[in-house]
């Protein structure tokens, strides 16, 4: 099962795939924690992307591909995966449909969480009240200024995959307002669904 989670800055997608993980045994391929984890690593794409990251826009396409047919590559992406945030314009979409199918494979499913920007600016507060009194450390890229650019940058070039994918009958919502639980109930019967298809 090859699936991409889509959606908002904050809308979940992370913890979810997590879940999905946990029962179907697919790995999760988030773009952002490769990009992160290049950067950490100090890696000549780390460095090349650091500033993008912090700033809140996109990096390349270019550079999603070169580390996204790498990923796909491996082994543990046999039976199917989860793309994180890892497509997020329409250009990585049309190279996604290439990569897989010059391996003979194609996306299933698209699952869009959705929430409302008010909900998404709360959650982005609680997370960092949590991290202030934990002293734990803060993603650079999350407060206000950086939050509500990335939101924009998610309008303008993420969002136009909604009707890019509903037009390819691979689009599917899941409420992504409540409960983490409730939400993976959500996503559940749209796997179900699939899968009895
Ligand atoms: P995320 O953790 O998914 O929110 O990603 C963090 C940051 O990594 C984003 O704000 C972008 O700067 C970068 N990034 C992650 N995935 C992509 C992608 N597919 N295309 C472009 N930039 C990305």
């Amino acid at each position: 099962m090859i699936l991409i989670l889509l959606g908002a800055p904050g809308a979940g997608k992370g913890t979810q795939a997590k879940l999905i993980t946990e029962k179907y045994g697919i790995p999760q391929l988030s773009t952002g924690d490769m990009l992160r984890a290049a950067r950490d690593s100090g890696t000549e794409l780390g460095e090349r992307v650091k500033a993008i990251i912090v700033r809140g826009d996109l990096v390349s396409d270019e550079i999603i591909e070169e580390i996204l047919t790498d990923r796909i590559g491996q082994a543990d992406c046999t039976e199917g995966f989860i793309l994180d945030g890892a497509v997020r314009t329409t250009g990585q979409a049309e190279m996604i449909d290439r990569v897989l199918a010059a391996r003979g494979r194609a996306l299933d499913l698209v699952i869009e969480l959705t929430v409302d920007e008010e909900e998404l600016a709360n959650r982005l507060r609680n997370r960092m009240a949590e991290a202030k009194a934990q002293g734990a450390p803060q993603r650079e890229d999350d407060n206000e200024e950086t939050f509500r650019h990335r939101q924009k940058v998610y309008r303008d070039l993420t969002a136009p995959l909604i009707p890019y994918y509903e037009a390819q009958g691979k689009l599917r919502k899941v409420d992504g307002m409540g409960q983490i639980d409730d939400v993976s109930v959500g996503i559940d019967a749209v796997l179900t669904n699939f899968n009895a298809a």
